[in-house]
């Protein structure tokens, strides 16, 4: 049998590299891209990669190496000793390399970089033999003992980077060194006496002097890192499911830190912040890779490189600019890069596709398909076609440009208090906390709580607060540190490097510019500029919204509503499927179509029972004795409900509506306390224990399962009687206006489970629409149809569709009712169900596609049997979440329908589904 492979050579030649972009799964995303750029013939220092099926290995038993892996990483190490003349641990001419992970996606709470692996007591001396430099020498040392002390054995053993800290600076204060630049080889080396005293403090042994060791400890912590609870966590926020492991790279070691001509830096070819096209990066001189990420010394940008005093400066400036440019055209995606310049000689050490906020990821589509920056007009590459463009971008990357942003005057006037890097955009208001801890317990207790997080930095621990904040703003590291990074990656608001700022942990209180902030003060944040502000802003609504709701002529000018637009006109270029929208009023109407909706799906009639005075008619109805009182009760719902559609169809002028009979259970529209019980029988003129008793009488133990949806109607005939009255003379009476409006009414019926269930009501709705048609002289035409929400009349849908024209899929109940899942009561289990990952997403949120899918796609098939052009849509909250839309799609729904806000997003969806096909 063929022996697995567990280790990959990259680097030298593209004939020596193993592997390619394609292989992310197997070599991780770090790994799959420094094959690609090896194989491109890129300056990338060569390595070796350990595949995530090793990690898979050693996760499941408890910590072994797969058979082999050992022997084949042995062999490729020799190779790489050999292509580069040096071998790991020499006492002469040592090789150095750095251990990193890189699983399939980029994630963050995974094991940090051990740079200068290799380095021992004698393998220093050769090394500064080698390098001429002995500062290097002695600097990699402490950086390699400090690294692999805080990262390799801090898990076990409590060793951090702060303990190795503390001493440099004291050594720093000893020589009145400023910078760390400043320390001499010397004092360095003594520095590295001390590290390695702090180590042995700790781990109670000393510094492992074998490279071999060293190496094996390192592969182990990187294996160990993929099940830390932080990797879990991000995992589990991420929605991240289904990777064997993190995949470890051995890549040899460039040199930043090798005086005036050395650095290194990152830089993105896009700012994934604001999306603007020009690269944003930090770097430093004389710097190893964790000094830029880490937010210890603060970089310069990248701007500043070619304006160096050094003028291998300009030249390292120019290679990385075309290099950025060569990979953004050849991953059609905006990049984050690693590079180090060492003696002047540009490397590139990481390449992965940028995280960035919505904002930018929609202009980076835009902008990369047409070829224009959308803010100047000015031209740029054009690298995407539309059809890449549209599946670069997300729903919830759209969804991001409807976001508020601070009132314009409001900010104007308000005092910024301190202002610093603007690293992940939006508005943010919320109350001061400073531990990640105390923010994630503050959502649990009160999911509307408002928290702004205020950290010195963050760390991968910190993601679950993170998260749970509105915002986050730090006093020290730069737009690529871990807050800047994490935050942008999921459009959150953050400001950086506030250096302003003196934290104090303990008594949980931040001073800014001389005044005292405690923990529950409150503070917003602009994401977009930097500016801190003290106390609650007010927000407004985004230029989208603004420009689409209100049809303000300014937001249209708006750069921003005019991606939104672009990519709605692609989507609706590229997508077969219609998107309409639930809405019950003329204003949500006009909003949804606004924002492109093609008719509406829902309108949920009982929304309208509720406003101003005409609960009391609805509840006079079920007070009363006798057929002739409840018609009379119907009678003054009648002229409300016939006005809202009339509004409704004039808003919709052209496009179908689907009204639904009334649905919930009779028992929601009657008070439930005593005290608004006798309210109620004083305002009816009834006597209070006749309310109480009907409150009692519609008392259900499983009201969902109960006298609910077309089972009201058969009860009460006349209700589905006065709700047709309404709709279908609103319709005549609509058509008929000096300027005729274009009415398309589909009557809706609710909660069906049999055939004669509907055939009951069609009767009805039938006999007395004609009626009404007749008397007017109209002609106007409807269409009876049903929901399809409990399984039986998804498996009897050939029968159902004998008299149904359209199916309508409820899947808020089908959900419910074919998981048996209360959709009320849901809540009591559903956070263990998602922990167990029992179940992979809320099912009321994503459909099931395995289970509830398949009756929405037999009902199809079914019921096309009986009537092959059969009008199929869905209109259960699943309408508007993409990966349920994408479904609906593949089974063959005429449309989709869901809340006026989510319709560009299922736009969008819709297309990304014709598009992948
Ligand atoms: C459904 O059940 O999916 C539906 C749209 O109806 P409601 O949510 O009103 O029960
Ligand atoms: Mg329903």
């Amino acid at each position: 049998m063929a022996q697995k492979k567990y280790v990959y050579f990259y680097g030298v030649s593209k004939e020596l590299t193993e592997g390619d972009q394609t292989m992310k799964a197997v070599l991780g995303g770090k790994g799959a891209n420094l094959a690609e750029m090896a194989n491109a013939n890129l300056p990338v220092p060569p390595g070796l990669t350990i595949t995530t099926e090793a990690c898979a290995y050693y996760s499941k038993t408890g910590g072994k190496y797969a058979p082999e892996m050992e022997t084949q990483l042995k062999a490729q190490l020799k190779k790489l000793e050999k292509e580069m003349g040096k071998k790991l641990g020499d006492a002469k001419d040592p090789l150095l390399v750095s251990v990193r992970s890189g699983a399939a996606v980029s994630m963050p709470g995974m094991m940090d970089t051990v740079l200068n692996l290799g380095l021992n007591d004698k393998a220093v001396l050769g090394f500064i033999e080698q390098c001429g430099n002995e500062r290097t020498g002695w600097d990699c040392y402490r950086r390699f003992i400090d690294m692999f002390g805080d990262v390799v054995m801090g898990p076990y053993t409590g060793l951090t980077h702060h303990d190795f800290e503390v001493e440099l600076e004291a050594l720093k204060k000893k020589y009145k060194a400023k910078e760390d630049t400043d320390l001499t080889a010397e004092q360095l080396k003594e520095l590295t006496e001390i590290y390695k005293k702090v180590y042995q403090n700790k781990v109670k042994k000393p510094f492992p002097q074998d490279p071999w060791e060293q190496l094996d400890l390192s592969i182990r912590a990187v294996f160990g890192s993929w099940g830390s609870e932080r990797a879990e966590k991000y995992r589990q926020i991420n929605k991240i499911s289904g990777l064997m492991g993190t995949a470890v790279n051995i890549c040899t070691m460039v040199f930043g830190n090798m005086g005036a001509r050395s650095g290194t830096g990152v830089a993105f070819t896009r700012d994934g912040g604001t999306g603007h096209s020009k690269a944003m990066g930090e770097y430093l001189i004389d710097a190893q890779g964790e000094d830029v990420v880490a937010g210890i010394r603060t970089p310069k940008h990248l701007d500043d490189m070619p304006k160096e005093k050094d003028p291998v400066w300009k030249k390292a400036y120019a290679d990385l600019q075309k290099i950025m440019a060569r990979l953004e055209k050849h991953y059609k995606y905006p990049q984050d890069v690693e590079f180090t310049v060492q003696e002047g000689k540009l490397y590139m050490l990481q390449t992965r596709n940028a995280k960035r906020t919505g904002l930018a990821g929609v202009r980076w589509a835009v902008e990369m398909a047409s070829g224009v920056d959308f803010f100047t007009g000015e031209k740029q590459p054009k690298i995407l076609n539309q059809k890449e463009a549209l599946m670069s971008v997300s729903g919830e990357d759209l969804e991001q440009l409807l976001f508020p942003v601070f009132d314009i005057a409001a900010e104007k006037k308000a005092k910024i208090i301190t202002s610093a890097l603007p690293a992940g955009p939006g508005a943010a208001v919320g109350k001061i906390m400073f531990e990640a801890e105390d923010a994630e317990a503050a959502i649990e207790k009160d999911a509307d709580e408002k928290i702004i997080l205020v950290r010195h930095e963050t760390s991968p621990e910190d993601v679950g607060g993170m998260w749970a904040a509105q915002g986050v703003l730090t006093s020290t590291g730069g737009m690529t540190s871990h807050a800047a990074v994490v935050a942008r990656g999921w459009g959150k608001c953050c400001i950086c490097g506030a250096g302003d700022l003196k934290i104090d942990y303990k008594k949980k209180t931040v001073t800014i510019d001389g005044k005292v902030y405690k923990q529950g003060d409150w503070l917003s944040l602009n994401g977009s500029t930097g500016a801190v502000y003290e106390g609650q802003l007010p927000t407004q609504v985004s230029p989208v919204v603004s420009a689409v709701v209100d049809g303000n002529a300014a937001a249209k000018k708006d750069p921003i509503y005019k991606m939104y637009e672009q990519i709605s006109k692609w989507s609706d270029t590229h997508r077969k499927m219609n998107v309409r929208t639930n809405a019950d009023s003329p204003a949500d109407s006009a909003a949804a179509r606004a924002f492109g909706a093609e008719g509406i799906g829902l309108c949920r009639t009982e929304h309208m029972f509720f406003e101003g005075d005409r609960i009391w008619a609805i509840r006079e109805f079920i007070l009363a004795d006798d057929e002739k009182s409840r018609k009379g009760a119907l009678a003054k719902l009648l002229k409300h409900q016939q006005k809202d559609f009339e509004g409704i169809f004039k808003a919709m002028d052209g496009l179908p509506v689907t009204v639904r009979l009334l649905d919930p259970p009779l028992h929601e529209f009657v008070p439930h306390t005593k005290k608004d019980q006798q309210e109620m029988a004083k305002r009816l003129g009834v006597p209070a224990k006749k309310v109480t008793q009907r409150v009692q009488e519609l008392h259900e133990f499983n009201p969902m399962l109960g006298h609910r949806g077309c089972r009201l109607s058969i009860t009460y005939p006349e209700l589905c009687v006065m709700q047709t009255k309404a709709i279908i003379g609103a319709a005549c009476k609509v058509a008929k206006l000096k300027k005729p409006v274009k009415v398309l009414p589909e009557i809706m019926i609710p909660l069906i489970g049999t055939k004669a269930e509907l055939d009951f009501l069609e009767k009805i709705v039938r006999e007395n629409a004609e009626e009404i048609i007749a008397k007017t002289g109209s002609k106007v035409k409807y269409m009876v149809g049903t929901m399809i929400e409990i399984p039986r009349a998804a498996l009897t849908a050939d029968e159902v569709a004998e008299t149904a024209e359209f199916f309508s899929f409820g899947t808020n109940d089908l959900t419910q009712m074919t998981f048996g899942y209360s959709r009320d009561d849901i809540g009591s289990f559903l956070p263990d169900y998602l922990n167990e990952k029992i179940l992979p997403a809320d099912p009321f949120q994503t459909l099931d596609q395995t289970g509830v899918g398949q009756l929405v796609k037999l009902g199809v098939e079914r019921g096309r049997e009986t009537r092959p052009d059969l009008k199929c849509g869905i209109c259960g909250e699943h309408g508007g979440d993409p990966e349920s839309v994408k479904f609906c799609a593949k089974v063959g729904l005429n449309y989709v329908s869901c809340s006026p806000f989510r319709v560009p997003i299922a736009r969008l969806a819709a297309a990304q589904a014709a598009i992948k096909g």
